[in-house]
């Protein structure tokens, strides 16, 4: 299963996930509020995603039992979810580099309007070196963030040259001294239902 907890996820991301959703609740108490749908999700899960839109429907369901997921139907069988095969994905490591979000009403219906994931983004990006799926052109992922450049902070705890922290975009200093705060209760929220993106 893929797990949705910010304990999964790298603690930047938690960070500005956490002053995101916060600073939205008092923005737009009135507004569907957000909640996370996935941190971290495995490389099997990843195939069997990939293989929407792309292989038969007997096949993408075998690879979903295989990642321990529910069968899909022919429709959503058909349907291109992602573009990143295993390992592509910013969500297929451990920390997660990045994390997807919904919405939900006051009456627990999941909301997918994009126009509720454009006002969240922006708050989401005033955290420095993350990044948001909503902007790109080649395959829009508005529910989807991440670290900006991720594959540099996969091997973050192995040692690193002058060289190539120097050649990296985001100061790399801001993670590593990263103090991560106490992490919080996920806010309950529906497991069912929940888009996949890349
Ligand atoms: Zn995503």
């Amino acid at each position: 299963m893929a797990s949705r907890s910010l304990d999964d996820l790298h603690p930047l991301l938690a960070q500005a996930y956490r002053r995101a959703r916060d600073e939205y609740h008092q923005k737009y108490p009135q507004r569907p509020q957000p909640f996370v749908t996935c941190t971290y999700r495995s490389q099997e899960e990843q195939k069997a995603l990939h293989a929407q839109g792309r292989l038969p429907l007997t096949e993408i369901n075998q690879l979903r039992n295989a990642a321990g997921m529910t069968p899909i139907g022919a429709s959503e069988g058909q349907k291109r979810v992602t573009n990143a095969s295993p390992g592509q994905s910013a969500h297929n490591y451990r920390p997660a580099l990045a994390f997807d979000v919904a919405f939900i009403t006051t009456d627990q219906r999941v909301d997918w309007n994009p126009q509720l994931f454009a006002l969240f983004a922006p708050l989401v990006l005033a955290v420095a070196g993350t990044e948001w799926g909503g902007a790109w052109t080649s395959f829009q992922d508005s529910p989807h963030f991440q670290l900006r450049d991720w594959r540099t902070y996969l091997n973050a705890s192995r040692p690193r040259t002058r060289e190539a922290i120097a050649a990296t975009e985001e100061p790399l200093h801001e993670i590593e001294n990263f103090n991560p705060e106490r992490t919080e209760e996920l806010a309950e929220a529906p497991p069912t239902a929940l888009r996949s993106q890349q």
